[in-house]
């Protein structure tokens, strides 16, 4: 079998790390998670990864309680350092080389963001975790997972999700959602998918860099979307 794409961008939730908890970060999930990039960094994959940090604290959290914006925007992006350290050291325990940049420099627990490094890195093999979103407030990490995507020119954004992919209407509350094999960028922005957010999808479409959503839950499944079997939906032109 061959791979269909040798370097992927990998976004995953802060909540996905929840596990069934209800506030910050399961081992358990963790250690999955770890499990399931160390079979595709073997197979000879290069891994980008982006975490969010709604499992800690997002931005419009603490403004919708009068907090200022940016204010508890940075502290989002701080959150997802947290979380990037974390499965940094969960990679590292299984053996998996990795190295974490943040987009807010802060030398002393980790590199700050140079693309020419990160990409020096993916190409020794290395894992490169990239912190704290775009580094401005009023972004998402599923922007900086895009952005990261363009800047690293990875084959594919892979959006790590708790279904099997992208769905008509929510199917955890509707037993007869519909899954799409295929969406074009315009169908998620006219539709108003709940997929990405805007930001992302747009940034995506003006590089043509095709999005595949998919449920990592499944054991196997990130394995099999780099070896191009039909798992999840994939965005494109
Ligand atoms: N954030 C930000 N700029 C970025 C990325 C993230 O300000 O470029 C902040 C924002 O407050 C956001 C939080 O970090 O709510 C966590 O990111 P996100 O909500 O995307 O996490 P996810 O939903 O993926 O868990």
């Amino acid at each position: 079998m061959q791979l269909v794409y040798r370097r992927i961008l990998l976004k995953l939730s802060g909540e996905a790390l929840m596990g069934d908890d209800s506030y910050g970060i399961n081992t358990g999930v963790l250690d999955f998670v770890a499990g399931e990039i160390k079979e595709v960094v073997e197979a000879g994959v290069e891994v980008g990864l982006v975490i969010g940090a709604g499992n800690i604290f997002r931005g419009v959290a603490g403004a919708s309680k009068g907090m200022d914006r940016a204010t508890a925007d940075n502290m989002g992006m701080l959150a997802t350092v947290m979380n990037s350290l974390a499965m940094q050291d969960a990679l590292e325990r299984i053996g998996v080389d990795t190295r974490v940049q943040s987009a807010i420099p802060m030398q002393s627990i980790c590199e700050p963001y140079i693309r020419r490094r990160a990409v020096r890195h993916l190409e020794k093999g290395r894992t490169v975790i990239f912190a704290a979103g775009t580094g401005n407030p009023y972004f998402t990490t599923d922007s900086a997972g895009v952005l990261r995507a363009l800047e690293i020119n990875a084959d594919v954004i892979i959006k790590a999700t708790k279904v099997d992919g992208v769905y008509d209407c929510d199917p955890v509350k509707h037993a007869e959602a519909v899954k799409y094999e295929r969406l074009t960028y315009e169908d998620v922005l006219t539709r108003g998918l709940r997929v990405m957010d805007a930001a992302g999808i747009a940034l995506a479409k003006e590089d043509r860099k095709p999005i595949l959503v998919m449920n990592m839950k499944v054991p196997g499944n990130i394995k099999k979307a780099v070896f191009g079997e039909p798992v999840g939906t994939v965005i494109s032109c």
